[in-house]
């Protein structure tokens, strides 16, 4: 498509204006870079945590999104991504890599996470103008949208976010029927955490929450959804696996927990969590990992219960009515 008129640039920015999430808003920039002669592909990312040392080579957690649910993350463009993560400035770029040409759209500025949106191609004056223009839209929005889906002191996604990406997760094996993996809910609560308040103080707490999510941000995978459910209680959709490989995962993390040294010293977490079905309601499954949290916590806590909605069916049934 050739974008040689202003109404053309100018139905394409009220298009990016129109998206009513963050995810819908990536995903159209991306459609649209797309169409544009001479771009050959486009990918967008979120870089959620670099190394405070630029000395050193960079350790960035790059996340690809919006990404599929089984897609295999694989990505040849890490090097350019970790130059333009250190080199790069704010806004539309245009650059050179392994002399193949580049577009960057790279927002950095009172962004958390940093988002990237690489185009690989070349393309005319006029639509290198044009995307100059998408670019300012798609920042703007970004600012926008991260305050309304985000918890500021974390940088998750907040509660609010939970229903919509649920039912893209639920969607997704509505299509899929056969498939032999699922995805799984997982509600998190912090031990003791009124305790750590009582004797450290608030701002002490504040940091145990940062250090708390950023543990789950490299400890789960890229695929994997983390929410800040409330409080000290935090949620996560872990995708794509069976549920050994749940368990070891959750197991892990607890463990992980329990050895890290957090500003206020040792903490623990309990875990509950129960499998997404197609055939529940969104709120039954929290009500059923909210349970088998209860039951974590209940059997001493530090540990990880799993409630499948089978069994909360049958317990629910085993209860006489008078
Ligand atoms: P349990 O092991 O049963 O979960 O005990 P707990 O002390 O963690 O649970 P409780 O629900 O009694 O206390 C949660 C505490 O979390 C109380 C509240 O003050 C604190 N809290 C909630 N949100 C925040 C926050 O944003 N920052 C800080 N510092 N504390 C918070
Ligand atoms: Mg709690
Ligand atoms: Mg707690």
């Amino acid at each position: 498509m050739k974008f040689k008129d202003l109404h053309t640039a100018f139905s394409l920015s009220a298009s990016l204006l129109e998206s009513q999430t963050y995810y819908d808003l990536t995903k159209g920039l991306v459609e649209l870079l797309l169409q544009f002669d001479g771009v050959n592909s486009v990918h967008s990312y979120e870089i959620l945590a670099r190394k405070e040392k630029r000395n050193t080579d960079p350790d960035l957690l790059i996340r690809r999104f919006p990404m599929s649910l089984d897609e295999h993350y694989v990505d040849h463009n890490q090097s350019i991504i970790n130059t333009i993560a250190f080199q790069g400035s704010h806004g539309v770029s245009f650059a050179c890599f392994a002399n193949k040409p580049f577009i960057i759209i790279y927002l950095h500025e009172d962004t958390a996470p940093e988002k990237l949106v690489l185009a690989q191609g070349e393309v005319s004056e006029f639509d290198a103008e044009v995307i100059r223009g998408l670019g300012l839209i798609f920042d703007r929005q970004v600012r926008l949208f991260d305050a309304k889906e985000r918890d500021p002191l974390t940088l998750l996604h907040n509660r609010q976010t939970l229903d919509h990406t649920l039912r893209q997760v639920i969607d997704f094996y509505k299509t899929k029927p056969s498939s032999t993996l699922s995805s799984w809910l997982v509600l998190f609560d912090i031990d003791h955490f009124k305790k750590v308040n009582d004797t450290y103080g608030h701002l002490y707490g504040d940091e145990v929450l940062i250090h708390f999510a950023n543990l789950m941000k490299q400890q789960f995978r890229h695929s994997d959804f983390l929410f800040r459910y409330g409080g000290e209680e935090f949620l996560a959709i872990i995708n794509q696996t069976d549920r050994n490989g749940l368990l070891l995962a959750l197991e892990r993390f607890r463990s992980c927990v329990e050895q890290y040294d957090f500003p206020s010293g040792k903490v623990t977490v309990s875990l509950g969590c129960t499998e997404v079905t197609t055939h529940a309601a969104i709120n039954n499954m929290i009500e059923i990992a909210d349970e088998a949290l209860y039951k974590s916590k209940s059997n001493g806590r530090n540990q990880v219960t799993f409630l499948a909605y089978s069994e909360k069916i049958q317990a629910d049934s085993d209860v006489e009515l008078f």
